[in-house]
């Protein structure tokens, strides 16, 4: 066996080894990565060796299994490995910071490598970390009524747990000033049609208010995104001072488990299907629905208790109900009444009745118990 055999070998056998964190990549943790950096010593998914490839100063990529390795290189990756280089780059991330997994869109991981090894932000003997606290800038929002995107200046009053924008530079009060107590944040690049895009949601008169904004930078729109989620964190501190910070920080901010258009009867189930754009929130256990996907409120919702209490999903439709171009139904059991639903392909069926199922089985958390009293439900618009 030559060289290059032998050094391939080596490669594939220490991306399998044991306790290195190799198997999965550094930065996004995308299972299997069959990238590396070389300068840095860690192993990374072929999406992630894209953002390497920017800053070469700091970081060169080659394949594993494509590209030629000497005997050093190979010595050099045995010696570091993902685990060790972890440890190095990421000793003092805030428990705030959004850490992006595999499924997440590319500025959130862009910005989390720069951050890491270009920036050194989280390294034991970098620079104080200050947590980011007030925030004042542009954003791009787009038109409740129009989708026209408009420069609007933000203010993020973290002290006071508060974001407000303003229509007008110079104008005299906010156009709306929005609780962080019922802020999410989440980016959605696809459906707002940016790379940057992230939706912002807060409750407003017992409905879901979305605001869809960009801004250029992608060091500009995750800084935003951070700062967003500081102010949450600090206000569950103070909400709920008995939880340790393990447990809030998965309530800072949430992404939707599933997205996408369905077609949906009424509650007689004689009512025409029509189709709509549907986002469910896991953690809220709400299934909101839209005439579009961008629309500023929901036109109905539903909420989702747990199997326990009655609530259930079916891979069909009930008897004598047919759908309209759509054939692949779903039926969501309630105690109020049933939801009936066509998906417009088996896969999408499929998705929608695993991520159903998954909220279903979970029991209700306090918080659920506690936004179910103080708010009630809310039907149809
Ligand atoms: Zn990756």
């Amino acid at each position: 066996m030559g060289d290059r055999e032998r050094n391939k070998k080596r490669l594939l056998e220490l991306l399998q080894a044991a306790g290195t964190g190799n198997s999965h990549c550094a930065d996004c943790g995308a299972a299997d990565p069959d990238w590396a950096s070389y300068k840095l010593g860690i192993f990374i998914c072929l999406n992630c060796s894209g953002v390497h490839r920017n800053f070469p100063d700091i970081s060169r990529v080659k394949s594993v299994r494509l590209d030629f390795w000497d005997d050093s290189t190979v010595e050099f990756m045995t010696h570091n490995g993902n685990l060790r280089v972890k440890a190095k780059y990421e000793a003092r991330v805030p428990a705030f910071y959004y850490i992006p997994q595999a499924n997440d869109c590319l500025v959130l991981k862009e910005q989390w490598i720069r951050a890491k090894y270009e920036r050194q932000e989280f390294m034991a003997d970098g620079k104080t970390i200050s947590p980011p606290g007030n925030r004042e800038g542009f954003l791009w929002k787009r038109g409740r009524d129009n989708a026209q995107f408009l420069r609007r200046k933000f203010v993020l009053l973290a002290r006071e747990g508060l974001l407000k924008y303003y229509t007008k530079e110079e104008g005299k009060g906010p156009k709306a000033v929005i609780s962080i107590r019922d802020l999410n944040a989440t980016f959605e690049t696809e459906k707002i049609g940016n790379p940057h895009g992230l939706q912002i949601t807060y409750r407003r008169e017992g409905h879901i208010r979305n605001l869809f904004v960009y801004h250029e930078s992608g060091k500009e729109i995750v800084d935003w995104f951070n700062a967003l989620r500081a102010a949450r964190l600090q206000y569950l501190k103070t909400a709920f001072p008995e939880l340790p910070e393990s447990e809030l920080v998965p309530l800072i901010t949430r992404n939707y488990l599933k997205q996408g258009f369905m077609e949906k009867t009424g509650p007689k189930q004689r009512e025409p299907f029509k189709k709509r754009w549907f986002a469910l929130d896991p953690q809220e256990r709400r299934l909101l629905y839209y005439k579009n996907p961008l629309d500023a409120f929901e036109q109905g919702q539903v909420f989702l208790g747990s199997n326990e209490q009655g609530y259930d999903v079916y891979e069909d439709l009930p008897k004598g109900i047919r759908g309209n171009r759509w054939k692949a139904g779903l039926t969501i059991i309630t105690p109020e009444r049933r939801f009936v639903f066509t998906c417009p392909s088996e896969k999408e069926q499929r998705e929608w009745l695993e991520s159903f199922q998954d909220v279903l089985s979970r029991p209700l958390t306090p918080l659920n118990l506690l936004a179910a009293s103080t708010e009630g439900s809310h039907g149809r618009r």
